[in-house]
C-alpha cells in the first residue's frame, strides 16, 4: 500500500514521471490537470465551471478541486494506494487531504519533489506548447503558472518537510535516468515496489 505525491513546477516532467511512478508501484496516478482538462474536453459541468480558469492558468478553487480528488480517491482502485500529480497545490489543499485521509486512518508515505531550473521549465513547456498545443502553454499563462508554483505550491514542501516525508529529485536528465533516481530514492526510505499491492 503506496501513497505518494508528486511535486514539481510546470515543465519539470512530473506528470510523465508520476505515471511511470505509478505503473512502477502498481497505483492509480491522478492528476487533477488531467480530471480537468478531460471534463473541459467533455463539456461536463464541471469542464464547464473551470475551462477560463484554466485557461488563464490560476487555481481551481480549494473546495472544487478537493471534493474532485475526493471523490477519485474513494474509488475501488484507489484503495490499494494512489499517486496525486498536482493536488494538493497549496497550504490550504495539504489541510484538506489531511482531513480526508485522517478520515481514513491513511497518510502519505512520500512527497517526491522534483526540481529544474526555472529556465528549463520555461523551454519544455514552451516546447509541449507546440507539440500539444495546450491552451495554457502560452507564454503569458506560464509565467502566471510558475508564478503560482512559487508563491502557492512551493510552500507546501515546507509543511510536508517538517514532516520529514520530503524526497527531494534532481529533473534534469533523461527520462529513464529520473524515474530510477525516483526509484531508488523511494527504495532507500522503505518504500519498496515489492511492498505495493
Ligand atoms: P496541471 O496539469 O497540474 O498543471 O494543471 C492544469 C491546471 O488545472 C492548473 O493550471 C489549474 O488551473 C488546474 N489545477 C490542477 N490542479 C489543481 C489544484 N490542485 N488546485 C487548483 N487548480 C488546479
Amino acid at each position: 500500500m503506496t501513497r505518494l505525491l508528486i511535486v514539481g513546477p510546470q515543465g519539470s516532467g512530473k506528470g510523465t514521471q508520476g505515471v511511470r511512478i505509478a505503473e512502477a508501484f502498481g497505483i492509480p496516478a491522478v492528476s487533477t490537470g488531467d480530471v480537468f482538462r478531460a471534463a473541459v474536453a467533455e463539456g461536463s459541468d464541471l469542464g464547464q465551471q473551470v475551462k477560463t480558469v484554466i485557461e488563464a492558468g490560476d487555481l481551481v478553487s480549494d473546495e472544487l478541486t478537493s471534493a474532485v480528488v475526493r471523490d477519485r480517491l474513494s474509488q475501488p482502485d484507489a484503495q490499494g494506494g494512489f499517486l496525486l500529480d498536482g493536488y494538493p497545490r497549496n497550504v490550504s489543499q495539504v489541510m484538506h487531504l489531511d482531513e480526508f485521509l485522517e478520515g481514513r486512518e491513511e497518510g502519505l508515505d512520500a512527497v517526491i519533489e522534483l526540481s529544474v531550473p526555472r529556465d528549463e521549465s520555461i523551454s519544455r513547456l514552451t516546447l509541449r506548447a507546440q507539440e500539444q498545443g495546450r491552451t495554457d502553454d502560452t507564454e503569458e499563462v506560464i509565467a502566471n503558472r510558475l508564478g503560482i508554483y512559487e508563491r502557492e505550491t512551493a510552500p507546501i514542501l515546507g509543511v510536508y518537510g517538517t514532516r520529514g516525508i520530503v524526497v527531494q529529485i534532481d529533473g534534469v536528465g533523461s527520462l529513464d535516468e529520473i524515474t530510477a533516481r525516483i526509484v531508488a530514492a523511494l527504495e532507500a526510505r522503505g518504500i519498496a515496489r515489492d511492498a505495493a499491492a
